[in-house]
């Protein structure tokens, strides 16, 4: 092998949703592609904690293809173990990565002095995975791109940013690669590709032409296809609740869903299909997040469909912002017709628990789910229809109606999957799954092979291929 091979590494999100993590070998270079952190079941968590079978100082930067945090959370851990090259992202996904990080710090602190308290942890003390310091380090080697064309990111090496309509400042990313001789190879990381003709998010860009491509397949197995439309769904049940002068209660993520949801009631109410009522976003980090999107909203951002008469219109006309703790202890004393939208999404900690302890017992209020709704979370065992639900110690008897919203995914189904691939024309020689259950992703490989004759391998954890021959670098 020579020191011009070029090789890739997997180093996350291999077989597996989350934990996205790359790293390319080329021109004497290691670039790294995301840094997530894994999630969900413990035995995923637990691969936060093992070394990377790299050293972090010798990385010598890191591209991003968006702010959720299965794809940055990784990065103060690599910096608290000394990675100090440039990570390169758009200004937008900056922003959001400013939010995400810290809150993610104060998760992990959080966790470690839980741990202590309750002498879980098999280290003594426990220690976070990253501190609030080493994500406030990260932050000073975020460096914005220009999105509109090459970016010189080292010695042979360039890189281009392309939208991917999943959240705000998503894209995939194009890296070019030169090789001694001076013949080049293409590479795309597809980062999570978002949907086709959705409220806020504009469509994903065709995909860029490559010899080698790394596509993301969560919804690999299935579609979104709906027999009732999302304002359809909405309009009815909030209709109901608020017609009855109930409290509408939505857990939602903080970026991105928050705000598409806020953009739908306005149009809903708008249209006269809800009742006129006050909308109250009950969390910090999703009225933050809604500034960066509201900061963000040029036609390179978000959907056209976000502008009316050159003004914007994310809001309801009657929106109130609650940020501080006390502003959001305000809402217990409110009774009455209004929309509550607070964190997390899956119910599973923060404000939205208060509300709904205060709420799930009358039959006048509903309860909204706009997402999945992970297994062991109160919000699948809301949506399963369990009779009771376990809050701060407490059983509380579930009697709010309870409904769940189909079609707000902010990932591309297996059909708009196919669509993207299908977009540019040349095939790419060799094309890598990942982000996705095995399940889903040897489904879309089989689509993938099967209709367009492509050649797809899903790569497993760590595993590093010699990527040189596909590239045509060979
Ligand atoms: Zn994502």
């Amino acid at each position: 092998m020579s020191i011009d091979n070029v090789l890739l590494g997997f180093h996350g999100a291999a077989r597996t949703v989350t934990g996205s993590r790359y790293l390319l070998h080329a021109c004497g270079q290691r670039t790294g592609i995301d840094a997530g952190i894994f999630q969900g079941y413990r035995s995923l968590r637990r691969l936060n904690w093992r070394e990377p079978p790299y050293p972090a100082h010798t990385v010598d930067r890191i591209l991003l293809t968006h702010a959720h945090i299965d794809h940055i959370g990784f990065l103060p851990r690599l910096v608290r173990n000394g990675f100090k090259g440039p990570i390169l992202c758009t200004d937008a996904s900056a922003e959001l990565v400013r939010l995400l990080l810290m809150d993610s710090a104060k998760i992990q602190e959080e966790d470690a002095r839980h741990a202590n308290k309750y002498r879980y942890s098999k280290h003594s003390p426990a220690l976070p995975l990253y501190s609030s310091q080493d994500a406030k380090a990260t932050l000073k080697q975020l460096e914005v791109i220009d999105p509109n064309g090459w970016v010189d990111v080292g010695p042979r090496l360039r890189a281009r940013w392309t939208g991917a309509g999943h959240i705000l400042g998503s894209c995939s990313i194009e890296i070019e690669i030169t090789a001694n001789r001076g013949n080049t190879g293409t590479i795309v990381f597809s980062g999570d590709i978002g949907r086709y003709d959705m409220p806020l998010h504009p469509d994903p860009q065709p995909r860029p032409e490559s010899q080698v491509l790394v596509c993301e397949s969560t919804y690999g197995g299935r579609n979104h296809d709906l027999d009732v439309s999302v304002d359809d769904q909405m309009a009815t049940a909030i209709s109901r609740c608020l017609e009855r002068r109930g409290t509408v209660l939505i857990p939602a993520f903080a970026v991105g869903r928050s705000q598409q949801l806020t953009f739908i009631l306005r149009r809903l109410m708008l249209e006269g299909r809800i009742p006129q009522a006050r909308v109250h976003i009950d969390s910090p980090m999703a009225v933050n997040a809604t500034g960066i999107y509201g900061r963000h909203m040029d036609e390179h951002h978000l959907d056209a469909d976000v502008f009316e008469d050159g003004r914007q219109v994310l809001f309801p006309d009657d929106v109130e912002l609650h940020k501080t703790a006390k502003h959001s202890k305000e809402l217990n004393r409110m009774r009455g017709p209004r929309i509550i939208i607070s964190a997390s999404g899956m119910l599973t900690a923060g404000r939205v628990l208060h509300h709904l302890k205060r709420l799930v017992g009358d039959r006048k209020n509903l309860v909204v789910l706009a997402g999945y709704q992970a297994p062991g979370t109160r919000g699948r065992a809301i949506l399963e229809g369990q009779r009771t639900v376990r809050i701060h110690g407490q059983d509380l008897a579930v009697r709010a109606e309870c409904v769940s919203l189909h079609g707000l995914s902010a990932h591309a189904g297996q059909s708009e999957l196919m669509r993207w691939a299908a977009s540019c024309e040349t095939k790419p020689r060799q094309t890598f799954l990942t982000h996705g259950e095995p399940e889903a992703a040897w489904a879309l490989a089989h689509k993938m092979e099967r209709e367009l004759g492509w050649n797809v391998d899903l790569p497993e954890l760590d595993q590093t291929l010699d990527i040189t021959d596909a590239l045509g670098l060979g």
